[in-house]
C-alpha cells in the first residue's frame, strides 16, 4: 500500500523547466536542495553547512508548490515519497503510526529521497486543536520522532519537503523543524505570461494570440488557473467542429428524407 505513495526519480516526469516563473524559489531550492543530495561531502564539514533537513511551501493553492517538489526530485535523482492527509486517512485509518515509521524507513531505504507532506498543516497543525484524534496525535508524535532521527544520520539524506495553503495554522513543534520557508505566491502579469508560455509550449498557438494581454486580463489567477483556461480554450474549436458537424447532419438528413416521410409529413399534405 505505501509503495502506491512513491514515485521512483526516473518517473516523476516534472523537470524545473515545466514551471514558470518562480525564479526565486527554484534558485534557492536547487541551492537548499539539490546540492547536499548530489554532494553531500560539501556540506557534512562545519555545523552551519549542515544539509536542511526540511523545507516549507507556502502560498495560494495551485501555485506550483506540489510541482516544484517534484521537480526537485527528478532534477536531484532521488525518489519521491508523496504523503496527503486523504491517503493517510482513507487507506491506512487508525494505522498512521505504522504508515509514518513505514515511509521513513522506506525513505531511508530509497535514498536520497523526498518526502513530500502535502497539506501539512491538516497532519501536523497546532497540537492542541479541539477535539483532535488520539491516533492523529500518535501519528504526528512518531512523525517527529522519525524526523529527528534522521538528523543523525547525514548520509542517509532524506529531506522532508511540507506545503500548506495555510502556514499560520501550523504547530510550533514543526515550524521548528522546517527552518527553510519558501513562499509561493500567486503570480503577477509578468510572471502569469511566462507561465502560459510554459503551458502552450508544446501546442499548436495561433500567431494572434497574445499572451501579454490573455496575463493581463487574468488578475488573480494561479498557475493552475491558467492550466484551466487554456485546457477550455483548447476544447472551444472541437465542441465548435462537433456543434457544427451535427448542424450538417441534421441539415443532410432533412434535405435527403425517403419518400415516405415526405409523404407523411404535415407540410406535403
Ligand atoms: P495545492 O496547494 O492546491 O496543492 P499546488 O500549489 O501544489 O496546489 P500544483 O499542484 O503544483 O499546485 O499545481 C497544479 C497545476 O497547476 C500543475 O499541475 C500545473 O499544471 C499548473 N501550474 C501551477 N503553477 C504552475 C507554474 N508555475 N508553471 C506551470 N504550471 C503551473
Amino acid at each position: 500500500r505505501l509503495l502506491a505513495d512513491v514515485i521512483p526519480s526516473s518517473d516523476i516526469g516534472v523537470t524545473f523547466d515545466d514551471i514558470g516563473a518562480l525564479e526565486n524559489v527554484k534558485d534557492t531550492l536547487k541551492e537548499l536542495v539539490m546540492l547536499p543530495l548530489q554532494r553531500p561531502e560539501l556540506f557534512c564539514k562545519g555545523q552551519l553547512t549542515k544539509p536542511c533537513k526540511g523545507i516549507l511551501l507556502f502560498g495560494p493553492p495551485g501555485t506550483g508548490k506540489t510541482m516544484l517538489a517534484k521537480a526537485v526530485a527528478t532534477d536531484a535523482g532521488a525518489n519521491f515519497i508523496n504523503i496527503s492527509m486523504s491517503s493517510i486517512s482513507s487507506k491506512w485509518f487508525g494505522e498512521g503510526e505504522k504508515y509514518v515509521k513505514a515511509v521513513f524507513s522506506l525513505a531511508s531505504k530509497i535514498a536520497p529521497s523526498i518526502v513530500f507532506v502535502d497539506e501539512v498543516d491538516s497532519m501536523l497543525g497546532r497540537r492542541e486543536s479541539p477535539g483532535e484524534h488520539e491516533a492523529m496525535r500518535k501519528m504526528k508524535n512518531e512523525f517527529m520522532v522519525n524526523w529527528d532521527g534522521l538528523r543523525t544520520k547525514d548520509t542517509e539524506r532524506v529531506l522532508v519537503l511540507a506545503a500548506t495553503n495555510r502556514p499560520f495554522d501550523l504547530d510550533e513543534a514543526v515550524i521548528r523543524r522546517l527552518p527553510r520557508r519558501l513562499m509561493v505566491n500567486l503570480p503577477d502579469a509578468a510572471n502569469r505570461a511566462k507561465i502560459l508560455k510554459v503551458i502552450l509550449a508544446k501546442e499548436d498557438l495561433s500567431p494572434n494570440v497574445d499572451l501579454n494581454s490573455v496575463a493581463s486580463m487574468t488578475n488573480g489567477y494561479s498557475g493552475s488557473d491558467l492550466k484551466n483556461l487554456c485546457i477550455t480554450a483548447a476544447h472551444r474549436p472541437i465542441r465548435e467542429l462537433l456543434k457544427r458537424e451535427k448542424k450538417d447532419q441534421a441539415a443532410a438528413l432533412e434535405e435527403g428524407k425517403p419518400l415516405p416521410a415526405l409523404m407523411g409529413s404535415a407540410d406535403i399534405r
